[in-house]
């Protein structure tokens, strides 16, 4: 099976790890410690365009663009940015690491995410500075909702463009 590193970006506590734990175990704890570095975590996802091992790179949110000066960016085929839908100031974070993913990982393939929608009844709004044809996704990690069809899409698109 052919594999695939994707870095999760965001803000301290936007639920970068509740949703690759959503998306590994299939579970939601509210008391899990936060990342501190990188943890790496594998999923095999079956897509349309056939299986792929996502390796989750969940990285500290402390990191902010300086994300960009490590090693740990190398070698990525994908990345998701996460907002968290009720603190308005991660949304700004995530177009800036949109706009630094754009500049330093050129031709990636890019989710945006708007996580904690379980805590909204607000529609969804954009993360500016995310090319229009990757509208935002809106998850929860809590709840499960959106996070298959995030992934999944975004391993059938990694296969299709081959990264
Ligand atoms: P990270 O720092 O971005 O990895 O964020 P965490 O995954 O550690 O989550 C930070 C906090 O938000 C934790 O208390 C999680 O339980 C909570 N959280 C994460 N995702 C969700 C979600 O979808 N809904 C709700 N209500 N809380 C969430």
């Amino acid at each position: 099976m052919s594999s695939a590193k994707v870095m999760l970006l965001g803000d301290i506590g936007v639920g970068k790890s509740s949703l690759a734990r959503r998306l590994v175990f299939d579970r939601f704890e509210t008391d899990y410690k936060t990342t501190i570095g990188v943890d790496v975590m594998t999923c095999d996802v079956l897509t349309r365009e056939g299986p792929l091992r996502l390796i989750l790179w969940d990285t500290d949110g402390d990191f902010g663009m300086s994300i960009f000066e490590t090693v740990y960016i190398r070698g990525a085929s994908a990345a998701v940015v996460v907002a968290d839908v009720s603190r308005p100031g991660t949304l700004v974070k995530a177009a800036h690491l949109a706009r630094g993913l754009a500049e330093r990982l050129p031709g990636r393939e890019v989710r945006s995410v708007l996580n904690k929608i379980d805590l909204s009844a607000t529609p969804s709004c954009d993360i500016p500075g995310i090319p229009e044809a990757a509208q935002t996704l809106r998850t929860s990690a809590r709840t499960g909702e959106g996070v298959r069809d995030l992934f999944e899409g975004l391993a059938a698109a990694i296969l299709r463009r081959g990264l």
